[in-house]
């Protein structure tokens, strides 16, 4: 979960790539990681700009959601960019926007971590064409049917809803 920076620490412009996997228990309390499929798989290069270390890549996984709509679990594969600059503790001149390392290793372990929180979707479905769950019976309508829509329809509101339904 580290990566080492020994060849690019002293050689301004050496770059470096890196794959590192990381598990969804490694980076989260039980309970925050549901969504999560392990691995988490982590590419990208360091890249020595003097002063500063640049550290981007993607990170890769598939998550697990349960669709908003008809409450199936779908999976979907999520790509996240990262990108971070990095300082070696002690230096001057350090900000905010830097984050410190010590050694000879890069510790990517926060980074990723939050990357993910911010990446987790709000509200996903399982497909763009998803029917749903009937509201009052609960029938899944991408599987089956159910009666409640034609009780419910005046005969004269009939047509339309059959031009709804082609959508
Ligand atoms: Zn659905
Ligand atoms: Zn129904």
């Amino acid at each position: 979960m580290k990566i080492n920076i020994q060849q690019v620490k002293n050689h301004i412009g050496a770059k470096q790539n890196f794959r590192l996997c990381f598990s969804a228990a490694d980076l989260f309390e039980k309970d925050e990681y549901a969504w999560i499929n392990d691995p988490i798989v982590a590419t990208g290069e360091v890249i020595n700009e003097g002063l500063l270390l640049k550290v981007s890549g993607t990170i890769d996984l598939v998550a697990t959601f349960l669709c908003d709509r008809c409450l199936e679990k779908h999976f979907i594969s999520i790509a996240i960019p990262f990108f971070e600059k990095y300082q070696e503790s002690g230096a001057e001149n350090s900000s905010d926007e830097i984050t410190l390392y010590q050694g000879e290793e890069i510790t990517i372990h926060d980074l990723v971590r939050e990357s993910l929180i911010l990446a987790k979707p709000l509200k996903t479905v399982c497909s763009e064409d998803c029917h749903g769950l009937c509201p009052k019976c609960g029938t899944n309508l991408n599987i089956s049917t159910c009666a409640c829509k034609k009780g419910v329809i005046d005969p004269r509101l009939a047509a339309l809803q059959q031009l709804l339904d082609k959508k």
